[in-house]
């Protein structure tokens, strides 16, 4: 019985936004779509395209540039960058037997890596940032996919579709 209630008022409110059953039927299809784009605007990529990370104030977006270095913007609450401050950030990537570390230097309002991310399209990396001087340092331990995401512009570390 309440399986059926459900459907009924599902049915009604349809019907109450199309005047044609020949539209209602249709509606019952595309119903999917229309909660895929909601939930995309709510997800959203940096300025530069990479992954928002929220661990840390301010957040900061994690960027992997075309030579494969790490940039890191800080992020005001208008989702624009900030130039860095006070913060440290360090890094170990790729596999355990035979880690990269990484240094980040101040490059325009960004943090740099000075070395690109190991061979491969899943890169794991382990960032360190000490968001203040009298801050505790956060870790943030990520697997990056690198291949570009089939159903938006950016990779698939940064893909904006609801369904990654
Ligand atoms: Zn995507």
């Amino acid at each position: 019985m309440k399986t059926k209630t459900v459907i009924t008022t599902a049915m009604i409110a349809i019907a109450g936004m199309f005047s044609t059953p020949a539209v209602l039927a249709e509606d019952g299809h595309d119903h999917g779509h229309d909660h895929g784009e909601h939930a995309e605007a709510a997800k959203q990529a940096g300025p530069n395209g990479g992954k928002v990370i929220h661990s840390v104030e301010p957040h900061y977006e994690l960027f992997v540039m075309e030579d494969r270095r790490v940039k890191i913007t800080f992020l005001g609450e208008d989702g624009k960058c900030v130039a860095p401050g006070a913060q440290v950030v360090s890094g170990i990537g790729g596999d355990r037997s035979n880690p990269t570390k990484f240094a980040f230097a101040k490059d325009g309002d960004s943090l740099v890596s000075d070395k690109p991310l190991p061979k491969g399209t899943v890169v794991s990396l382990v960032l360190r940032v000490k968001p203040a001087a009298d801050a505790k340092t956060v870790t943030e331990r990520l697997s990056l996919n690198l291949a570009d995401c089939p159903g938006c512009d950016y990779k698939e570390y940064a893909c904006t579709c609801e369904s990654h």
